[in-house]
């Protein structure tokens, strides 16, 4: 057999699941029988780990009731910090620039509130214009609430293809009139990666202070975020992290801004011997703790005392490798298997630039990732012709990738599609 041969069976396949040194990760997920789910980077499955963590802070609510705050396995007071540590690694920060707390867009507000000082002629925040639209409506309205208009003040970086950006596009827009940058580490439909060190060196020369969402990226890529100076961030946590529906999100603030007013204040984000005092003159911790508000929603945080031991475990690095080695193969077979097909491989194909997940774009994508879920595989649409495919390294399989092209091979060849009406679902 050919090298193009060998690669399209499934004995190849199988080979690389015995060789993958994260296949035992798997086990430990409730996965559907017969079902390949590709949508981690929506929404990560449940693992027992995270079950039981959630069923232990549960547990001490049961034995005891308020004292919970201090007593039992975890105690709540400190949970939130307890959980950023665990973070920290992922996100190459030290623990204390680390905090799990708020949503991705409450940590975007609490930030921007934080870190948008417009002074002078610089009153502008720089976004661009393929960023997720919760993050683009918070910048709208902190710019409302400044008096500012956001029609004029919020500059987004134009794509040229419509699926990515170029650091120089966005670097040649760091003018005088900008005050703030926010950017995703990752794009949410392409995947692409952008050169954060490379960004952060750029603002910082024209003393704009520059802050990214790492909503696709954290538990996908490595970062370094303290060694490349980022100034904060933030991210969600029930995508690659596995929290669960609505898990409690995270922030990272650089230390050299420990002592910055949260915009947002409230009392979790006192010093913690001093927050029961109940003064009116706030005594905020000296970490990114301070950029706490009301009370920690627990039961949503719980399950990530088990998720994020399990990547403590599995290692950013290695997570990484195998996600690379997944969307590699994805995209091989792809090409070899469905080139008759009006398939276009969306996503940025060096490792460098290409996140955690394959991005197709096709004109009937919405009917067919209906064709996808009638088959058992679950992808996700992205209107108004994307199919994101997310291998995820903790628990899909070599296996199930080759399963995937080989069932979406079918859909394509007999048009299950046009079973279906070519049109977004309430959620897609
Ligand atoms: C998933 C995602 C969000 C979601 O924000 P929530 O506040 O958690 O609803 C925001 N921004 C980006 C880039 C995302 O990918």
């Amino acid at each position: 057999m050919g090298a193009e041969q060998r690669i399209l069976s499934i004995d190849y396949a199988r080979k690389l699941d015995e060789q993958d040194v994260l296949a035992h990760f798997r086990e430990e997920f409730y996965i559907q029988p017969e079902t390949i789910y590709l949508d981690g980077n929506s929404l990560g499955l449940l693992s027992k780990r995270a079950e039981k963590a959630l069923l232990s802070i549960l547990d001490s609510w049961k034995q005891y009731g308020i004292d919970g705050w201090t007593k039992g396995e975890h105690p709540w007071f400190y949970l939130s910090e307890k959980l950023g540590e665990m973070t920290a690694s992922l996100i190459g920060a030290e623990p204390e620039e680390t905090i799990v707390t708020g949503s991705t867009t409450v940590n975007l507000h609490q930030l921007v509130a934080a870190f948008f000082h417009p002074n002078g002629s610089a009153t502008k925040i720089l976004a661009d214009e393929l960023n997720f639209p919760t993050d683009i409506y918070a910048l709208q309205s902190q710019l409302t609430l400044k008096g500012l208009d956001p029609n004029n003040h919020l500059v987004k970086v134009k794509s040229e293809d419509g699926r990515t950006l170029k650091e120089e596009d966005i670097i040649a827009q760091m003018s005088e009139e900008i005050a703030l940058i926010v950017l995703p580490s990752v794009l949410y439909r392409s995947g692409q990666i952008l050169d954060i060190k490379r960004l952060t060196a750029a603002a910082h020369k024209r003393d704009i202070v520059i802050g990214f969402d790492l909503c696709h990226s954290i538990g996908s890529i490595p970062h370094q975020l303290s060694e490349w100076d980022v100034d904060f961030a933030f991210w969600c946590n029930y995508k690659h992290l596995n929290g669960g529906p609505g898990a409690v999100g995270g922030l990272y603030v650089n230390k050299r801004h420990f002592g910055v007013k949260p915009g947002l204040a409230g009392w979790f984000g006192s010093r913690k011997d001093k927050q029961f005092d109940m003064e009116h003159t706030m005594i905020q911790a000296t970490h990114a703790g301070a950029f706490q508000m009301g009370t920690p929603h627990l039961l949503s945080a719980a399950p990530l005392l088990g998720s994020l031991a399990m990547f403590a475990e599995a290692g950013i690095e290695n997570i990484r490798a195998k996600s690379l080695q997944l969307t590699d193969y994805m995209m091989a077979l792809i090409d070899a298997e469905l080139k008759q097909e009006d398939f276009t491989i969306a996503n940025p194909l060096n490792h460098q630039q290409r996140g955690g997940h394959v991005y197709l774009e096709h004109r009937e994508a919405a009917r067919i990732c209906k064709a996808l879920k009638a088959n058992n595989i679950i992808p996700d649409f992205r209107a108004p012709n994307g199919i994101r495919l997310a291998p995820v390294a903790l628990y899909n399989t070599f296996t199930e990738v080759w399963e995937t092209v080989q069932r979406l091979k079918v859909i394509m060849n007999e048009e299950q599609y046009k079973q279906f009406e070519n049109k977004r679902d309430e959620v897609a």
